[in-house]
């Protein structure tokens, strides 16, 4: 942890001199341009580049989804990110995987979170991921399915809703969405769903102080 902290240093310190150097030698020139690239992205149908297997949390596991469960996009440029959807899979781990890599599921969430507390990401936070049923919540949000079975709570284990509170919370920092029931909500309250996950068992005391804790505890 020293030497990363040094090696980062030293990086920024580099690359303020870099800065300094570009700007006084193309004065406002270099402004004006990344003014222009910022403008651009913000065009909707935009599809920013990408590295491939890239997470937004940090320690996920990537296996991309199937292309045909999730819209390309810019978020938050093109749609502002405020809501966070939680899911129940009502199945395996693995079941969900497959699922949301078949083309004609024409479903898939951002992340699944297993009971084991590890956590796959299928679609990356700037697209638009089909999970709530109603396009404009799967424009505004991030979807997170959960490893289990809505009638079985001995499913949602510790290690589950801790690593979810992790997750949530670390959207909720990224977006700037309020720590809330209005903005974390089941799929269930989605308006026109007839899904019921995740269900009456989902603790969600527990989970908002645990994603509030973790919130907090990255500030
Ligand atoms: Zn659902």
């Amino acid at each position: 942890m020293g030497a990363r902290k040094r090696d980062s240093d030293r990086r920024i310190g580099r690359r303020a001199l870099l800065i300094g150097g570009a700007a006084a030698a193309a004065g406002s020139a270099v402004l004006a341009r990344d003014e222009l690239a910022r403008l651009y992205w913000r065009l909707p149908g935009v599809r920013r580049p990408r590295v491939e297997g890239a997470v937004d949390f940090r320690g996920a596991r990537w296996v991309s989804a199937s292309e045909a469960n999730f819209r390309w996009a810019d978020r938050p440029d093109d749609y502002g990110i405020d809501m966070i959807v939680v899911h129940v899979t009502q199945g395996g781990l693995d079941s969900a995987v497959k699922a949301f890599q078949d083309p004609g599921h024409q479903a898939a969430a951002h992340y699944i979170v297993g009971q084991d507390g590890r956590v796959t990401q299928m679609i990356r936070e700037l697209d638009v991921a089909y999970h709530a049923g109603n396009r404009g919540y799967n424009e505004r949000s991030v979807g997170i399915e959960h490893e289990g079975f809505v009638d079985r709570p001995e499913d949602f284990t510790d290690a589950m809703y801790a690593a979810s509170a992790r997750l949530a919370a670390g959207i909720c920092r990224r977006y700037g969405i309020p720590v809330d029931r209005e903005h974390i909500v089941g799929h269930v309250e989605v308006p026109g769903t007839d899904h019921t996950d995740p269900g009456e068992l989902w603790d969600w005391d527990r989970y908002m102080k645990l994603v509030a804790a973790a919130h907090t505890a990255s500030a």
